[in-house]
Parts: structure tokens; C-alpha cells; sequence
């Protein structure tokens, strides 16, 4: 109804029929203003629509919520058990499925599983070289190869840094393992591209077998690495198998440390030595000194294990030192009883930690003065990683040794580069190529690969000795790609200082090395 001043209102109205004597007369009609009421019903059903509202708001947020945490819990899980860079499994899964697998073997004696455990030569001076957005680059395509030359059923980690392990579970025995190591080898012959660089690794494996019998996933990762180090020790691009001795070694070089510290002073050290020859003609050019030390206990300990020791401790400076003073003595004595033209030469190796040191150039300057060695007849063996990331003072040593007239040689020359094109920068005269090089010759990446350093190395002008020649297929080979010189097992192994003499006395060269 309106009211008088024509605004609206509700208005209810309630009729009532009237009748007399049984006939309708009229109605009685009861009004009532009910706005109020209207206003209140109204209200309160716009309240409930905003409550139902809010409801149904609430009722989405939470299942948007719930989803939103079930992925986030689904990422933390997912993070807590893989790289971030690589997406391979983490330690922890790594660890988790290893626990499983040994667990499944205790209960089926014939489940055989193995480890394999590989970390990748050199890779820090990549990282370093090239820089960190390579390093990871590379790390990610390791990883990719890694995979995919892998079952699906086996696990591929990544445990940090560049080492990775892999567990195969199921196989028949431990050679498929070895295979296995062998196809990884086999794979990263081939360089990776990572943009404009071309990088060559290899890696060092080590394996571990479920037939050493193992409680714990701890256990079988120690023994692994340990199997790694020695594959390290074979030099570059191997593997080793785990067996019991290496534990029982391993203890023992924890020791080590402490006994080298004396090493020098109680005079247990000795230098061998390796010649080096021409690789045309076959003459002896000169000697590698290679450490050597009689522990009183131990017995003969290799350089390949106590070197790294030394390194770790600075330990290596007074070895080196050591070495260096010895081996020219030696070579001048030999050079006048055994004259030859031209004069026998000396390769000695240098750890980098040298090359921070300030003393280095005068010591050596000492050591020629004292022993009448001409400066162009000793070469310094150098790793390439000192080239690579030059520190001023590593800088400053070399310019003095150059200043001096002493050659630098590039030792291990090889895997863990870009292009060789960053090779004229350093400042020498001649690469050694790493002798894991010469081992895989017999393939055809491997023949191409030797072949390529050389042809490079000759462009730059520089002379390359081939080291670990085993074979005399490597030599005919090395020959033909007209390599300078070579050194290795096919000639002589490293001989004590009485056997070198019988060595140069009797005039050395091929013929010897194969009669003998
Ligand atoms: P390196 O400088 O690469 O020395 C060559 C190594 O290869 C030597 O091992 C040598 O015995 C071995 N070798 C030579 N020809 C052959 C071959 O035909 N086949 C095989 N399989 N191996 C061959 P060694 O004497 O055990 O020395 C190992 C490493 O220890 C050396 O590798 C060098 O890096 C280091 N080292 C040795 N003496 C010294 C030293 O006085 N100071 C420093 N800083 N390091 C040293
Ligand atoms: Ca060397
Ligand atoms: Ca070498």
C-alpha cells in the first residue's frame, strides 16, 4: 500500500466475511503497517545469504589450502630426496634404497647388488677454469649420460660436489658391475658440449659388491669410496673393485701423516728413476724422479698415496724440496760418468703448492748453483691446474723460473678441459699427455683424441711426451702421430739409482727394455 505522501509500505490485510442469518452481508476488514517486520525478515534473509556465502568462501579456501600444502609437502619430500641441480636422488634416498636392498638381500640369499661410486677427475679445475655456470653444466649432463646408461631399476645419485654413486640391484654378479663401470668409461670418452665449450672428464669408479657382506648402507658407501681412491691412485679414468686388503691399507695411510712428518729427516725417502726417451730414434733423453718411501713398517709405499697426504699437510714442500736437491746431485754425478750429447736431462714433479710460496725461485736457484745443473736441462713437471687458476704469487713464481731458464712441463696433460684453444696462454714448451690417454689408444675415439693433442700441440709449437707407454702398438702408433718423446713400462718402470746406473752403462733403448 502507499501512504498519504505516496511512499510504500507493507501492509497486511485480514478479512473477515460477515453473515446474518446465514447470508453474506459484509466484511470486516483489519489493517496493519508490518515494515517493520518485512524489514527485519528481509535483513535477516540477506544476513543468512552472506553467512551461506562466506561458508561456501571458506569452504574453497581451505580444500585451495589443502592442495597448495599437499604440493608444498609433496616439494619438501621431493627436495629432501633429490638434487635440486641434477633431479638425480639425494644421499638420503640414496641411503633409504641401499637400506632397502640390503634388507631384501638378507632375506633372498641370492639378491646380488653392487655400488659403484665415481667421482670425476679433476673436476674442480673445470669449476675453477671455466667458471661455475659451466661446472654446473656439467654436472647436469654427467648426470644425464649417467642415466641413461643405466637399467631403470637401478638408482643414480648424486652425493655432492662431483661425486656421484649408482646401485645396482639384481645382477647376476659382479662383473655385470664391472661392465657396467666399463660402459660409463666408454660414454664420457666422448666430450661434452656445454655452449661454446668442448669438456673432457673421466672418472674414477670405484665398486663394491654385496659378496663382501654388509649390515649397513654406511659401511658399503665407506668401502666404495675407498675402492674410488684406489681407482684414483691407477690413475685417472679407472676403476677398482673393493676387497679387504684395501680396508686394512686405508687404516693404515690414517696413519700416515704423522710418520711422513719424519720421513724426510730418518731418511726414508728414495728417488727412482723413469727414462724418458726420444721417441724417433729411441735414445734416452733424460729421467723422471719419482719418490719413493720405505716406510719401517709398512714397507714400500707408492707416491699415488702418500703424495695426496703430503698435499693435504704441506708436508709435500719438504718432499719436494727433498727430491728435487737429490735427483740433481744424481744426474750431475751421471752426467760425467755417463757423457752423452746431449746431456742427460731431469724431470722433476712440483706439487702447486709450491707455486705460493715465495722462497720457491731461490731454492731452486740454490739447488743448480749447488749442484752445477744447467737451468734449460731440469723441467719441472707442473699440473695443469696451476696454469689454469693463477694466483700472483703463483704468477710471480713462474716468470722467476722461466727468468731462470728452467723448462715447465704441463704433467698429466688431458681430460678436464675445454678445447685445448686456452693452451697458448701457458707458458711452456711441452705437454705431457696423461697417460690414461695412451691406455684407451686402442679405440678409435681414443686414437683420435691423442692425435688431437698432438696435432694441436705441434700448430702452438710445443713438444709432447706420451706418458705410460706400455705397449709397442702405443709406441708404432705414437710414433706415426709423430710424437717427441715417450716414457713408460715398455721401456723401463722406475728404477732405484743402482739399476738406472747398470741402465745407462749398458746403453740403454728399446732392445734392452724387451730383452730383459
Ligand atoms: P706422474 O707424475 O704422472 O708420474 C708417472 C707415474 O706413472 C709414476 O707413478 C710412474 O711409475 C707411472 N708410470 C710410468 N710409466 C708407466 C706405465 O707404462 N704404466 C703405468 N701404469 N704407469 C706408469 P708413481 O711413481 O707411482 O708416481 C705417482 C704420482 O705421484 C706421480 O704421477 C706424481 O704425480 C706423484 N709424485 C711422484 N713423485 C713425486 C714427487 O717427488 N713430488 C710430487 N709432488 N709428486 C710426486
Ligand atoms: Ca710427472
Ligand atoms: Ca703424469
Amino acid at each position: 500500500n502507499y501512504r498519504k505522501d505516496g511512499v510504500p509500505f507493507w501492509n497486511e490485510l485480514t478479512l473477515s466475511p460477515v453473515y446474518s442469518d446465514g447470508i453474506l452481508t459484509h466484511f470486516i476488514g483489519v489493517q496493519q503497517d508490518i515494515t517493520v517486520r518485512k524489514e527485519a525478515e528481509e535483513a535477516l534473509a540477506k544476513a543468512k545469504e552472506a553467512l551461506e556465502s562466506a561458508n561456501r568462501e571458506l569452504e574453497q579456501r581451505v580444500l585451495e589450502r589443502t592442495a597448495e600444502l599437499t604440493r608444498a609437502n609433496e616439494q619438501l619430500l621431493y627436495d629432501a630426496f633429490h638434487d635440486s641441480l641434477t633431479g638425480l636422488a639425494n644421499r638420503a634416498l640414496f641411503n633409504d634404497r641401499l637400506a632397502h636392498t640390503l634388507e631384501r638381500e638378507k632375506r633372498h640369499f641370492d639378491n646380488h647388488f653392487a655400488v659403484l661410486f665415481l667421482d670425476f677427475d679433476r673436476f674442480k679445475v673445470i669449476n675453477d677454469s671455466l667458471g661455475h655456470t659451466v661446472g654446473d653444466a656439467l654436472l647436469q649432463a654427467i648426470a644425464a649420460k649417467l642415466s641413461a646408461c643405466m637399467r631403470p631399476a637401478d638408482t643414480v645419485a648424486r652425493l655432492g660436489g662431483d661425486e656421484f654413486t649408482v646401485l645396482l640391484e639384481d645382477i647376476s654378479s659382479v662383473d655385470e658391475a664391472v661392465q657396467i663401470a666399463e660402459r660409463i668409461q666408454r660414454e664420457l670418452l666422448s666430450p661434452f658440449q656445454l655452449g661454446e665449450h668442448e669438456v673432457y672428464t673421466s672418472a674414477s669408479i670405484g665398486i663394491v659388491s654385496s659378496d663382501v657382506g654388509y649390515n649397513s648402507a654406511d659401511e658399503v658407501l665407506r668401502d666404495a669410496d675407498l675402492a674410488m681412491y684406489r681407482a684414483k691412485a691407477f690413475g685417472r679414468a679407472r676403476y677398482a673393485l673393493f676387497d679387504l686388503e684395501m680396508r686394512e691399507r686405508a687404516l693404515m695411510l690414517m696413519t700416515l701423516e704423522s710418520d711422513l712428518r719424519f720421513a724426510v729427516e730418518r731418511g726414508e725417502l728414495e728417488v727412482n728413476y723413469q727414462p724418458i726417451l726420444a721417441a724417433r730414434s729411441d735414445d734416452l733423453i733424460g729421467f723422471e724422479a719419482l719418490v719413493r718411501w720405505h716406510h719401517p713398517k709398512y714397507g714400500l709405499i707408492s707416491p699415488a698415496e702418500f703424495v695426496p697426504v703430503a698435499e693435504e699437510s704441506d708436508l709435500i714442500i719438504a718432499i719436494d724440496c727433498w727430491v728435487m736437491r737429490e735427483a740433481c746431485q744424481q744426474v750431475t754425478a751421471w752426467r760425467t760418468r755417463y757423457p752423452a750429447e746431449p746431456p742427460l736431462t731431469l724431470s722433476v714433479n712440483l706439487s702447486s703448492q709450491q707455486f705460493s710460496r715465495s722462497d720457491l725461485v731461490p731454492y731452486v736457484t740454490g739447488v743448480l748453483e749447488e749442484t752445477g745443473l744447467q737451468a734449460e736441462h731440469l723441467k719441472l713437471e707442473i699440473t695443469e691446474g696451476i696454469m689454469m687458476s693463477r694466483s700472483p704469487a703463483a704468477q710471480a713464481s713462474l716468470d722467476g723460473l722461466r727468468a731462470l731458464g728452467v723448462k715447465l712441463h704441463i704433467d698429466d696433460f688431458g681430460t678436464g678441459y675445454s678445447s685445448l684453444s686456452y693452451l697458448q696462454d701457458l707458458p711452456t714448451d711441452t705437454l705431457k699427455i696423461d697417460r690414461s690417454f695412451i691406455r684407451k689408444m686402442s679405440s678409435k675415439e681414443g686414437a683420435e683424441l691423442v692425435s688431437t693433442i698432438l696435432s694441436m700441440a705441434r700448430t702452438l709449437g710445443m713438444r709432447v711426451v706420451a706418458e705410460g707407454v706400455e705397449t709397442p702398438a702405443q709406441l708404432a702408433q705414437l710414433k706415426t702421430l709423430e710424437c717427441d718423446f715417450v716414457q713408460g713400462y715398455l721401456f723401463s718402470k722406475p728404477m732405484e739409482r743402482v739399476e738406472a746406473e747398470r741402465f745407462l752403462a749398458q746403453g740403454c733403448g728399446l732392445e734392452l727394455a724387451q730383452s730383459s
